[in-house]
């Protein structure tokens, strides 16, 4: 006890990152001697960045913080956990409703891989922060200062710019 090293995985599509993810992550490096944010592909979502892009824009705003790893994964998020030998999940905890979810995913997880999750909650401020909202209100041109930094902010507004351009 005491000095083993503990390297966690917070998994998620961050499509894309925001500040609630990034006030999680901020929460979590001092509880873990490593930390892996791992940008996932989920098969359900609708993407509107590649997982590429997705790891790009957290590298430029924390890329070069010691203890922290930034990649991308495919398939099973256990199976990537164990093959990095990360023994702890980390999550984001917004509100009771993400308690509901997060509860069977965590349960899920460790009944097939034997793995704890451990949650974090995020600032109250950004309590109802979604990267699905973000992505919509970005859409309709919308200023989301408070809630993502600036670089994703122009991210975003490259994207639409773009997708609008080719819709015309
Ligand atoms: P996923 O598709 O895996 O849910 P997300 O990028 O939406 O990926 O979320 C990744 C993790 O970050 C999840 O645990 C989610 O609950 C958490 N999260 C999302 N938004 C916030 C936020 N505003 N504050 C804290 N945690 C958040």
């Amino acid at each position: 006890m005491g000095n083993k090293f503990v390297r966690a995985v917070f998994p998620g599509s961050f499509d894309p990152i925001t500040n609630g993810h990034l006030d999680v992550v901020k929460r979590a490096i001092g509880l873990f001697d490593e930390l892996i944010i791992a940008v996932g592909r989920s098969p359900i979502k609708n993407q509107l960045f590649t997982p590429q892009e997705r790891v790009e824009m957290i590298v430029e705003l924390i890329g070069d913080t010691p203890g922290v790893i930034i990649e991308s994964f495919e398939g099973l998020m256990v199976e990537y956990a164990a093959r990095k030998k990360a023994t702890v999940v980390l999550r984001g905890l917004r509100s009771l409703t993400d308690v509901q979810y997060e509860f069977q995913l965590a349960m899920t997880n460790r009944a097939v891989a034997g793995i704890e999750t451990i949650f974090i909650m995020t600032s109250e401020q950004y309590g109802f922060t979604s990267s699905t909202l973000i992505r919509e209100i970005a859409s309709l041109g919308g200023d989301l200062s408070n809630l993502i930094p600036p670089s994703v902010q122009r991210r975003l507004q490259e994207r639409y710019a773009r997708l609008r351009a080719e819709k015309t």
